[in-house]
């Protein structure tokens, strides 16, 4: 190696030894004729000293930032008034006494050390810089040690790390495909896998018995905020399993992934029926870290003499209430914005009370009597102060959403209890219903088992069927997806033929699970951690873009490669597609 050590790492510890390091640029200053340059490298910093009679001198007045830079000299203690406190390299420096360019750098369009503050689009074009910055460093330092973490106590569990193809048929995680045409086969495609569901429930037949994989996702979907086109999994599936086995492996594997980032989690994880998390929190991913639960007001106004309540009731609606702390305090503007937040998630009105002085403001306040608001106010636990914020609907769900929904803007004001909350979410309905399309959709993923003892019901009451469907959730983010599988091919193809797959169309899509699934598949069972967010937690980080090393826009496009792009006439003819016009 050139270098004696990494920037970072000189401390005083090292006072009088002769060093040599290797880096970039970081800043220069000329002070009074004597030159200050930090260098820097993937470990941090370390300042420079170049005096005015060096014979380095001049090679240092020439040097810019990100210039790289070999150099040697001896480590000295600074004089005092120049120690800075906040360096890890802070009390010393090094007194240069050689000096060599090993590259210049063009004027850049921004500071490495500024550059989070840069717009987006213009960090990933130049994401070779943007990933100088060393809090982009350590999200990639992190995520490299959460990965190798996950590998080592995967293995030490006896699971196998199998790769999955990129080119296959599709696999439907409730996305659109990514297809690549075949050359060889005219006019035929390969889709990028939405997971390698299809291919782990075959390992499982195959007997691998347990199997892992840091497995690339693609999905083609209308990009929301924190989409990625390509997403990465903690991929897992195993044999011979309960789903108390599964969650067991994976609250193990969570608390060894967390002790590496310096956390300390209890386990097990709470374990929250989809019911009961909708009824409390309004979503199947709660932010657990605040107590706020909806409360389910519906019987309190039995005899009430609102018009919009007794039409909710009428139609076997519900109404539910939430406690909005201090809230009698804030504008008229605050609760036109909380209604707008219900309408956005399907409400069609807000009923805001504040509760002051013992008496009850707001525009619906006088629809309602006395012991009304009393109960009201008592039964969300609300005090003078507060206010409460009251939706209906005939449907109980959309209620249900909306006030999730609120929920959510809600605890923005309050202090966690917490900093991690997980949980699983359980018994999950198999099928959900698309009156749309007069058919039945899996609520997850397609191969998830039906409760054993509703499976009479399938056909009957396909609403009714429960699942072995679970989320795992963490600060109301979903990380992780997973069920224990149908394993018989007469029962999947039941479940298929609800969501209108004909025998001979399931044959054609999903063929390779069902042969496999009728030649002596065992029970098995698994699950898919998103690693980008969990890193992106860990990391402190918003966006998963800041975890991902090359990521793309929102618009699904990458700036850096720029791509996707058009491809040349020839390539087209020889894939056999032509471009039309939009
Ligand atoms: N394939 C599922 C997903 O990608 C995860 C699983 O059920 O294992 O969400």
């Amino acid at each position: 190696m050139k270098r004696t050590n990494y920037c970072g790492d000189i401390t005083a510890k090292l006072l009088g030894t002769k060093q040599t390091l290797c880096g970039w640029v970081n800043s220069y200053r000329n002070h009074g004729g004597v030159l200050f340059i930090n260098v820097r490298d993937r470990s941090g910093v370390c300042q420079l000293v170049v005096e005015p009679n060096s014979p380095f001198f001049d090679t240092a007045y020439g040097l810019r930032n990100e210039y790289v830079i070999e150099v040697t000299g001896t480590v000295k203690r600074r004089i005092e008034g120049a120690v800075n406190p906040n360096m890890k390299t802070g009390e010393i420096e090094i007194l240069v006494e050689d000096l060599k360019v090993l590259n210049t750098c063009i004027p850049l369009p921004f500071d490495v050390e500024n550059s989070r503050g840069v717009a987006e689009e213009i960090r990933l074009k130049y994401r070779y810089l943007d990933l100088r910055n060393p809090k982009m460093f350590s999200n990639l330092l992190l995520r490299h040690r959460l990965a190798q973490a996950a590998r080592r106590y995967l293995d030490a569990q006896g699971f196998l790390e199998v790769e999955t193809p990129i080119l296959t048929r599709s696999t439907p995680e409730g996305a659109r495909d990514y297809l690549v045409p075949s050359r060889v086969h005219h006019g035929e495609f390969y889709a990028l896998p939405q997971s390698p569901q299809m291919f782990k429930q075959t390992l499982m037949a195959s007997g691998i018995d347990r199997y892992f994989q840091l497995a690339r996702c693609f999905r083609d979907e209308d990009l929301r905020a924190d989409r990625q086109p390509e997403h990465t999994q903690i991929d897992m599936e195993m044999s011979f399993v309960t789903i108390d086995d599964i969650h067991e492996i994976v609250e193990g594997l969570m608390k060894e992934i967390f002790k590496t980032a310096g956390k300390e989690l209890q386990t097990p994880f709470i374990k929250l029926p989809f019911d009961e998390a909708m009824d409390k929190y309004g979503s199947d991913k709660p932010d657990l870290r605040y107590d706020l639960q909806l409360v389910n007001v519906t019987k309190l106004f039995a005899n009430t003499g609102f018009k919009v309540f007794q039409d909710v009731l009428a139609a076997k609606g519900s109404i539910y209430a939430l406690r909005a702390e201090k809230g009698a305090s804030c504008s008229r503007g605050h609760f036109d914005k909380l209604t707008e937040l219900a309408k956005k998630n399907g409400a069609k009105g807000l009923v805001w009370l504040k509760a002051k002085d013992g008496k009850y403001e707001g525009p619906a306040a006088k629809f309602f009597t006395q012991e009304e608001l009393a109960a009201l106010k008592q039964t969300v636990g609300a005090q003078d102060g507060d206010a409460i914020l009251v939706g209906s609907d005939a449907n109980k769900r959309t209620c249900q959403t909306f006030m999730g929904a609120l929920r959510k803007e809600l605890v923005k004001n309050l202090p966690p209890k917490t900093d991690w909350a997980f949980a699983w979410i359980t018994n999950f309905p198999l099928l959900e219903y698309i009156p749309e399309e007069d058919r039945w959709d899996a609520a997850h993923n397609p191969f998830t088992a039906a409760v054993e003892e509703d499976l009479p019901n399938l056909e009957k009451d396909p609403g009714s069927v429960r699942s072995y469907q679970f989320d795992l959730v963490l600060n109301g983010n979903e990380l992780a997806s997973g069920s224990v599988r149908n394993c018989r091919r007469d029962v999947q193809e039941r479940i298929l033929a609800l969501m209108k797959h004909s025998k001979e169309d399931a044959a054609i899509r999903f063929g390779m699970l069902l042969n496999a699934l009728e030649a002596g598949a065992p029970p098995h069972g698994g699950i898919g951690l998103g690693l980008d967010r969990i890193t992106a937690l860990l990391a402190g980080e918003e966006s998963i873009r800041e975890v991902i090393a090359f990521p793309k826009t929102a618009q699904a496009a990458c700036p850096l490669t720029e791509s996707p792009n058009k491809v040349d006439e020839k390539q087209l003819q020889e894939l056999g597609i032509e471009i039309t016009k939009e």
